[in-house]
């Protein structure tokens, strides 16, 4: 499903509105990728960004980081954590300051801001707890692994809203299995994406895609058992459980903080240690919430937490509000949620431009009330700012279409204006007219080339003033226009995209299981093939067959028959290898690929998928019972040209199965 995921990413990228790192971070993450680069041209291009760097070094000095010396520039800060590490950082920091607010109106900005700190600091301070994950690694991974749905809440505003409002706080697998049905992928897809994208280790995109997968288990499990991916999930997992406590209040608060002891008992952690782990993760939190300006709610010690969660239990408070499915929410996030579909177009560039909106920068009270009355007899809306750095704020905040300003302006003056004004995305389009007593040609070449639209000689000229404003309105009015055709441009853009992605999901997906179909499961296994001969590595291919399917069918019902496919598909999964790959190979058939097996492990993989199918009970109206399989396994050889040659003998060992009376694991021999 790579190709899916790439034309995704794409056509996600296509529509401009994904996070993305901003200026500076930009810049260090380009610098990362070029082998020649060294600290010394991060440390040059950071004190370009006083406020990146600021928080840079205030990570590098936070308490988990150690009790070290503090840091004071930040060379020391490079050295202290790292080039790869900074630039994780810079990352994660640059798209925090770009993205906290946004258009999707079911989307709460803060609230996933606030948590995705508290996962950051919790990996933070676990990883030193549990071991095995670099803490900084942590931090960053704990702050983004959430991004995707960021990431769909910007391109998708309107549809993603829809999918908040319908899962209703629901559990994540849940929310994952309804973004695929809209969108064809998940958020954790999109992460892993963007982890992709912006070169993070490989380890994070896997460990994000596996965040749903696992449930933390409460029983205890050997960590060290665990691939690299899965030791980071693992830590994400309760990392964000940790955060649940710092961001949720109430039952809901209750309910995770008993989790969280329970997995700290697991864990074999003795449980004051575990306590005071969770009040060290909210100190953080706290504290690293005034660094990057997020909201942080004050929060009881995690002993109180803990007797208030007891009582709820024992009121039986809290088994009401498990049985009773997801919070409910209140009159104002229900409202928020109703509001109109931001998706659509902006509403601002939708206005049909009868007067314009005028920002004036001048400081002369006599000509701002001759330009008022002028401007706003023939439908202008006019706007003041007495001086350069007045213009500037305004400009950004209101957009204005044209803006008339002074040569000279205080301490920033016309030309200073227009160059800032052009840097900015936001106003660099902005129709600039300067007015100048001095008509001198060198200044105004030097204008021009600041970046000004026009000028006007003062005193002014009522008649040229409106001839000029009206050639500005043109312009305005096809540069809106265009802004229009952009946006619908984007749309379809994404719409197609959207399309093609089911396409090509459908062209490789079987509908009614799931599973990869026959095409997508055959070029894995020729990739595994491919890869198997290069590394003269085992490989072994199954062939399952349901027993006696037809039976099924004859005395329940084809459809019947179906869900019965279905269960056995998703039993199917649960016995296998992460990296196996497994399809659905024929009506009931399914085909089994695992590479770096020898014939011993065959004969396990073998006997546990035929063991978890037959204990697989499937309950469905009108039906109640079971099916079995029939397994034919063959071991990849040297005198095997093709996979097609393996599948033929795995084939003719199944049959010898059936033969065997069926619900048996049958492994080819000469
Ligand atoms: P055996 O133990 O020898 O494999 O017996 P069997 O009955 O499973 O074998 P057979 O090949 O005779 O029958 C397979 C049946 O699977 C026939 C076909 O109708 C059914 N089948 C194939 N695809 C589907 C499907 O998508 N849905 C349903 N309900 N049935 C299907
Ligand atoms: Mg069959
Ligand atoms: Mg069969």
């Amino acid at each position: 499903m790579e190709l899916v995921h790439e034309s995704i990413l794409t056509e996600l990228k296509a529509s401009g509105k994904l996070p993305t790192p901003a200026g500076v971070a930009l810049t260090i993450l380009e610098l990362t990728r070029n082998p020649d680069s060294s600290t010394e041209d991060i440390n040059l291009v950071l004190k370009g960004d006083p406020s990146l760097s600021g928080q840079i070094l205030k990570y590098a000095n936070s308490a988990a980081s150690g009790c070290r010396e503090e840091v004071s520039t930040v060379n020391d800060a490079l050295v202290r954590l790292g080039m790869k590490m900074v630039q994780q950082l810079c990352l994660g920091f640059s798209i925090l300051s770009t993205s906290r607010h946004g258009q999707c109106a079911g989307f709460d900005y803060p609230l996933y801001w606030a948590r995705s700190l508290a996962r950051g600091v919790s990996a933070q301070v676990l990883s030193a707890t549990l071991g095995g994950v670099n803490a900084e690694e942590g931090f960053t991974c704990g702050l983004l692994a959430e991004i995707g749905s960021l990431g769909l809440a910007s391109v998708y505003p309107g549809e993603y809203t829809e999918i908040l409002r319908d899962w209703n706080r629901g559990s994540s697998a849940e929310l994952s299995a309804m973004e695929s049905r809209e969108f064809s992928i998940h958020r954790h897809q999109v992460t892993c994406a963007l982890f992709e994208d912006w070169r993070l280790p490989e380890t994070f995109g896997k460990a994000a895609l596996l965040l749903d997968l696992d449930e933390l288990p409460t029983a205890p499990i050997d960590r060290a058992e665990l691939t690299r991916p899965r030791q980071l999930a693992y830590l994400l997992g309760l990392a964000d459980l940790a955060a649940g406590i710092c961001t949720t209040t109430g039952l809901e608060q209750d309910q995770l903080v008993l989790r969280f002891l329970e997995v700290g008992a697991a864990l074999g952690i003795p449980e004051q240690e575990w306590i005071e782990t969770h009040d060290l993760i909210r100190a953080e939190w706290e504290r690293m919430g005034q660094v990057l300006d997020i909201q942080t709610q004050n929060q009881p010690a995690m002993s109180r937490l803990k007797r208030r969660a007891a009582e709820s239990e024992k009121s039986g408070e809290l088994k009401d509000f498990e049985e009773n499915g997801a919070v409910g929410r209140t009159e104002e996030e229900e409202l928020l949620i109703g509001s109109p579909d931001p998706a659509g177009i902006d509403d601002s560039i939708l206005q049909t431009t009868t007067g314009l909106d005028i920002l004036v920068a001048n400081d002369n009270p006599i000509e701002q009330r001759i330009l008022l009355n002028k401007l706003s007899e023939v439908g202008h809306r006019v706007h003041f700012a007495s001086d350069g750095q007045e213009a500037l704020e305004r400009a950004m905040q209101t957009s204005p279409q044209v803006i008339l300003a002074n040569w000279s302006l205080g301490k920033i003056n016309g030309l200073e204006l227009a160059r800032m004004l052009r840097q900015s995305e936001q106003t660099q389009g902005t129709y600039l007219i300067i007015m100048t007593s001095n008509e001198d040609r060198e200044s105004l070449v030097e204008a021009f080339e600041a970046g000004i639209d026009d000028y006007l000689v003062k005193p002014l000229n009522h008649d040229v003033l409106d001839a000029r404003l009206k050639a500005a309105a043109r312009l305005v009015q096809l540069q809106e226009q265009s802004a229009r055709d952009r946006e619908i441009l984007r749309q379809n853009v994404l719409k197609m995209g959207k399309l093609t992605r089911q396409l090509q999901v459908m062209a490789l997906e079987d509908q009614l299981t799931a599973l990869p179909n026959r095409r997508a499961g055959l070029e894995q296994f020729d990739k595994e093939w491919s890869r198997a001969m290069r590394n003269e590595s085992t490989l072994i291919c199954m062939i399952l067959d349901i027993d006696h399917f037809k039976g099924v069918n004859d005395t329940y019902g084809h459809d019947v028959g179906d869900v019965v496919l279905q269960r056995t598909a998703a039993a199917l999964k649960t016995a296998i290898r992460d990296s196996d790959t497994v399809c659905r190979f024929g009506g009931e058939e399914f085909l089994l690929i695992c590479p770096e097996a020898d014939l011993q492990m065959a004969m396990k993989i073998g006997d546990r998928v035929r063991r978890t199918i037959e204990e697989n009970h499937i309950q469905c109206p009108g039906y109640d019972g079971g099916v079995t399989v029939s397994i034919g396994v063959a071991l990849r050889g040297p005198e095997h040209e093709s996979p097609q040659a393996l599948v033929k003998q795995a084939d003719e060992a199944l049959y010898a199965a059936k033969e065997n009376g069926r619900n048996k694991v049958c492994i080819y021999s000469d």
